[in-house]
């Protein structure tokens, strides 16, 4: 649907009034989805109105006509209105009387002879009430398209529009249909992933895509706007695939399931259990692991083992491989899962120990230096990761880190 607006008054071709009502009618037709095509300023000159508006009526789906609907000879909207549209007009003593309880309302005398005209009504249009002003607002329907006679002071114009013309406007637009697909991903760096995916959603205005961060986990939103569900199903397949083939494995849920909810089904899926022997993240992973109802289908526990002595006597770390290696080492994060999975009896554990910061090791290891390890039925593993950020940042990011490594171990052919 496009639309044409005619602002009507001679003040507004003289060199000090301008035409504002266009703009702020312009902005809420925009808003609605409607574009504006064509405006014009008309004097009041009669003949030229009439013209004006049978021309708009012919090319325009929706034409708004402000000014010109006072009581006065020169204002001529009404009459041009009628003349241009072919249908005539009748007087409606209703609105006579209101515009004369207005009037004593207003304490003014009695209304002037000249009012009246303002109560003639174009056959067949709807009147639009205007509470704050003497003249009625018309709503003309024929032929499938629609003129709108509204006020010319803005403070008359802009609430009658919004709360009359506004709802009547969205009745004659296509239903919307909103479709949204959100996506889950961790093991990416924001602009990382940005820089990935960019190239896809930025061709497209519809679906808009939004992009939310925090440290390890980001959320893609896509948006549809249509007129039908299967045409916004469509867009978001044509945009969402491209994606997700970029992204592959790195995206944890499509349903809005968190990591540790996702790690869960899996877990639940495979019938087996999990362990966790946590240092610097200090039970972190235990307790996103529990947040999750039901996790006592498949979490048997944890460690949480701070010191040296701990990680020796808890999960059975030897002490000598400590004092060789230092707490934060490959074969010390091993020995941990692999502890903590026997001790529970679990088929899967987690382990982590690294340096949280801000100090580092003594040994001149940087802080947020961190070692994530994982046993499984088939062996034990280990990975080293060098997080940037302060001390909630890092034991935050390595406890995300090993939920994302275990749902990817999960999600492996066996
Ligand atoms: P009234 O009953 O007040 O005469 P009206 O519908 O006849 O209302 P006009 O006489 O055309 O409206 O304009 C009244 C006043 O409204 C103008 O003097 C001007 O201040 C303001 N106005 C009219 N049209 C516009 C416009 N397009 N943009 C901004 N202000 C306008
Ligand atoms: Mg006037």
């Amino acid at each position: 649907m496009n639309a044409e607006i005619i602002a009507v008054g001679s003040e507004l071709l003289t060199p000090t009034k301008i035409d504002t009502n266009s703009l702020w009618l312009t902005d809420q037709l925009n808003t609605l989805g409607i574009e504006v095509v064509l405006k014009s300023i008309v004097a009041d000159d009669r003949p030229r109105l009439t013209a004006q508006i049978a021309a708009a009526f012919e090319r325009s789906d929706l034409v708004l006509i402000t000014g010109g609907l006072g009581p006065t000879e020169d204002d001529v909207t009404r009459d041009a209105a009628a003349a241009a549209l072919g249908i005539g007009q009748t007087f409606q003593p209703k609105i006579a009387d209101q515009i004369a309880a207005l009037f004593v309302r207003l304490g003014r005398k009695t209304m002037a002879e000249n009012n009246k005209r303002q109560a003639f009504v174009l056959d067949g249009a709807e009147v639009l009430a205007n509470p704050r002003g003497t003249a009625p607002g018309q709503w003309i329907a024929k032929n499938g398209r629609v003129v709108i006679l509204l006020p010319g002071p803005p403070r008359e114009m802009k609430p009658l529009f919004t709360e009359q013309c506004c709802p009547r406007i969205e009745k004659l637009l296509p239903p919307i249909v909103i479709r949204t697909r959100f996506y889950r991903v961790a093991g990416i760096g924001e602009s990382d992933l940005d820089q990935l995916i960019a190239p896809v959603y930025t061709k497209y205005t519809n679906p808009v895509t939004t992009i939310l961060a925090s440290p390890g986990d980001i959320h893609i939103h896509l948006r549809a706007r249509c007129t039908t569900a299967a045409e916004a199903e469509t867009l978001l397949t044509e945009v969402a695939e491209p994606i997700l083939e970029l992204l592959g494995d790195r995206v944890y849920s499509d349903d809005g399931a968190d990591l540790e909810t996702t790690v869960g089904r899996k877990l639940k899926a495979k019938n087996a259990w999990l362990a966790v022997a946590e240092s610097c993240t200090g039970g972190l992973i235990g307790e996103r692991i529990t947040s999750v109802a039901g996790s006592s289908n498949y979490f048997r526990g944890g460690f949480l083992t701070y010191t040296a002595q701990m990680k020796h006597e808890m999960v059975g770390v030897p002490l000598e491989m400590l004092a060789q290696h230092t707490a934060v080492s490959e074969p010390v994060v091993k020995a941990m899962a692999s502890g903590a999975r026997i001790k529970t009896k679990a088929d899967y554990a987690l382990s982590v120990t690294g340096y949280a910061g801000p100090e580092g090791g003594d040994d001149g290891t940087p802080a947020g230096l961190v070692w994530i390890g994982l046993a499984t039925p088939v062996g034990v593993e280990a990975n080293k990761f060098q997080l940037w950020g302060d001390r909630e940042r890092v034991r935050s990011v390595a406890g995300i880190y090993a939920l994302d490594w275990l749902r990817k171990k999960l999600s492996e052919r066996s």
